[in-house]
């Protein structure tokens, strides 16, 4: 009876485990997919607790929808069959919609998206999702060709959605990167989190909509977002003025690292937001900026401001004027801000009550400042006051210079600093209790992104790559560019060069001699650079004898289809000359979307053109673009130039750019500027320039310099210029300043 007994027990304890094996199987279904159409007939039939799994490989045009249902405790994940080597290509995008849903492991690279978004939180707009992450995904340069072409990476809508552990890179184009909308009931008060992302760098865009995370927008600013922005690193995000902006209320941006990153994180609308134990490191690089005030009970709390350059609104600490009774979109006023317990280490400024003008008069009230370290290198004042400031309140702070704000508030002395175990700079004497705490964490860049996408940055450089030896000859440099690879040199040997094909420059590339080289060119141009070109050219000689007897000529022209990427021209030590075969010949003749990053030349001649030098004027649509951030002439001689040695047109009345910098020195400019075509009647025509140097040039009977500010409060300086038989600088202020 025993032997019966035992197997009929064991029956029932096997049929237990196989049931319960069976359900666990079913609750954990793994289906790999290797195209679209077996991607969407799986999707159907997805439980919570399944898995759909992308085939290693590239998905082109893949436009994906990702719906489902899952729960808590068993989430739908979409997922790499190897994180990091599922590749999004071409024109794809992923929108989710429902809830418990994970995405991870996917590269977006090569193409862009096809609708305004790389990734939604949002099918439609009946369809949010919630309770979902979006992990380990990488967004790389997957910029639309047009720069001018709207779109954004990364919108959250819908609630409880968390966006970890990404790579965000190289959006070029305009847009804000990443969004958190509100614009609707179901996405407002949403307690989003995003955290440990990498945000890579982001090249200066030259306008409005280089944002790198905006939550919330104007119309919706009075309404909460809770969303929580921690432990990110903002790598040299240099878009636009507002690395952040904050267009809603109640967020905590927490922990994260700001790095050589122009602009500044910015509380642009909404109430009740919480900045603390944040890391802002400048390195001394020009913009950077810490944190802009602006609305009621912000509370600025225990961060770390190092080397940052900025000043007015991307000051290390800006608090802004308001405008009386404002409209929801322009700047209400700051109330009740707590800033408290912040190290601002050999910042540029701190400026107070900034943005004071005849719209923006509500000073900051019921504000304190307390318990702060402030820090000058040079023991030098770093406070500006634009108006009154006695609705904040000073106390307990410390400064090893002589403030002119703060009064008994601040108090001054020698202040020694030490590196503590984080890194970060205190003061040794135990008695200075303020400034950033102690156990402030550095989140380092390793923590960020996922562990298997390198976090390379790549910036064109000249000169850091082979030499090749050009002889004299009818297209040999065209001949010697089929061998050049980016940062190649051409060392032009001496003699006569002539080109009757246009040199396409896609890439940096070196053009130089130290003989005497002497290029002829046949066409209408002699370069074309297109969209990842760089060219430096030094110590060469061109004539435009040779050229076609055209309108509109130029030595160097800019692809029509504009430029993704910022380009770099570098000119030095060489000579243009007899650029007057027809009218209108320019040196450098841009397209509608590009943008040069720098545009430098150095002690160079350009004789005899019947254009401009330099024809910045293509972005005249009046919304704040312009095509070059830095413009840069030193040491040159200018004669004969028709049109204008430099036209730059910045129109419009945004305050989102940084430049264009333009800097003219110890130039001499003779019989310039008196062209009949030469609209302005100028030997240099300079609108919107945002900063602006003008000295040591000689003008010598030439058509008058013209500069007029439109916006903002814009840094112009004349200094020392001779001009001879030449009528005065005609300087026009602030045209149309809000
Ligand atoms: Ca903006």
């Amino acid at each position: 009876m025993k032997n019966k007994v035992i197997p009929s027990f064991l029956f029932s304890l096997l049929t237990l485990l196989f049931l319960v094996s069976v359900n666990a199987f079913a609750q954990k279904k793994t289906v790999l997919v290797t195209n679209l159409e077996e991607y969407n007939q799986t999707l159907k039939s997805l439980q919570p607790g399944d898995t759909l799994m992308l085939a290693n490989g590239t998905w082109k045009d893949a436009e994906m929808v990702f719906k489902g249902k899952g729960t808590a405790q068993a989430p739908i994940v979409l997922i790499a069959e190897t994180p990091g080597k599922v590749f999004l290509e071409g024109k794809s995008n992923l929108r989710i919609g429902g809830e418990y849903l994970v995405v991870k492991g996917l590269v977006f690279r090569n193409g862009w998206t096809p609708s305004s978004e790389v990734i939604s939180f949002s099918i439609d707009s009946k369809n949010l999702a919630y309770h979902s992450r979006v992990t380990e995904c990488v967004i790389d340069n997957f910029n639309n060709p047009d720069r001018n072409a709207q779109d954004s990476w990364v919108m959250m809508f819908g609630k409880n959605n968390r966006f970890d552990h990404n790579h965000i890179e190289g959006k070029r184009n305009v847009g804000v990167t990443m969004a958190v909308r509100l614009n609707s009931e179901e996405s407002q008060d949403n307690r989003h989190q995003i955290d440990h992302n990498y945000f890579g760098p982001r090249p200066v865009l030259g306008s409005n909509g280089g944002e790198t995370l905006r939550v919330g927008t104007s119309p919706y600013s009075l309404t909460n977002s809770n969303t929580l922005i921690e432990n990110n690193f903002f790598d040299k995000c240099n878009g636009e003025t507002e690395i952040i902006s904050i267009k809603s209320g109640g967020n905590i941006i927490r922990g994260n690292v700001f790095f050589e990153s122009k602009g500044s994180l910015t509380l642009r609308h909404g109430n009740g937001n919480v900045v603390e134990r944040n890391v802002f490191l400048g390195n001394g690089k020009s913009e950077t900026g810490g944190v802009r005030v602006i609305n009621a009970d912000q509370r600025i709390v225990n961060n770390y401001f190092q080397d940052l350059r900025g000043e007015e609104f991307r000051a290390g600490i800006a608090i802004m004027n308001g405008v009386p009774n404002s409209s929801i979109n322009r700047y209400h006023q700051v109330k009740n801000a707590q800033i408290s317990n912040n190290s601002l280490v050999n910042v540029a400024k701190i400026e107070l009550a900034v943005g004071s003008d005849a719209e923006r008069t509500a000073v900051p009230v019921e504000s304190s400042f307390t318990n702060n370290l402030i820090y000058s290198n040079e023991g030098s004042e770093i406070f500006k006051v634009y108006d009154k400031i006695d609705g904040i309140s000073f106390k307990g702070n410390f400064a090893n210079f002589k403030p002119s704000a703060g009064g008994a508030g601040i108090s001054i002395q020698k202040i020694k600093l030490e590196k503590g175990e984080n890194g970060l700079l205190y003061p040794v004497d135990p008695s200075i209790q303020a400034g950033a705490p102690r156990d402030l964490k550095v989140l380092k860049i390793s923590e960020t992104g996922p562990s298997w996408y390198p976090k390379a940055t790549k910036e064109i450089v000249f000169g850091t790559g082979k030499s090749i030896p050009v002889d004299p000859g009818l297209n040999t440099i065209s001949d010697a560019m089929k061998l050049a690879q980016t940062g190649d040199v051409l060392e032009l040997k001496e003699g006569n060069f002539e080109q009757t094909k246009v040199l396409d420059i896609t890439f940096p590339l070196s053009i130089r001699s130290g003989k005497q080289a002497s290029i002829s060119f046949v066409g209408t141009h002699l370069f074309e650079i297109y969209d990842g070109g760089s060219l430096s050219l030094e110590g060469i000689q061109v004539t435009g004898e040779k050229s076609a007897d055209a309108a509109g000529n130029a030595v160097i022209k800019i692809n029509r289809a504009g430029t993704l990427y910022n380009y770099k021209l570098k000119v030095a030590n060489s000579r243009f000359s007899d650029m007057n075969v027809n009218h209108s010949f320019n040196f450098l003749e841009v397209s509608p979307g590009s943008f040069a990053d720098t545009i430098q030349i150095l002690n160079s001649e350009f004789k005899k053109f019947t254009g401009s030098i330099l024809s910045l004027r293509k972005e005249i649509d009046d919304l704040g673009k312009y095509n070059a951030e830095y413009v840069i002439l030193t040491g040159n001689q200018f004669e004969e130039v028709g049109g204008m040695v430099a036209d730059v047109y910045r129109g419009g009345t945004d305050e989102s750019t940084f430049g264009p910098y333009f800097i003219a020195e110890s130039n001499t400019v003779k019989n310039s500027g008196k062209n009949s075509r030469n609209k302005e009647s100028a030997s240099f025509s300079l609108i919107g320039v945002q900063w602006l140097v003008f000295s040591k040039n000689t003008l010598i009977a030439s058509a008058p310099v013209k500069v007029t500010e439109l916006v903002g409060k814009p840094y112009t300086c004349f200094a020392q210029n001779k001009l001879q038989d030449t009528p005065a600088i005609i300087h026009s202020k602030n045209q149309n300043q809000k």
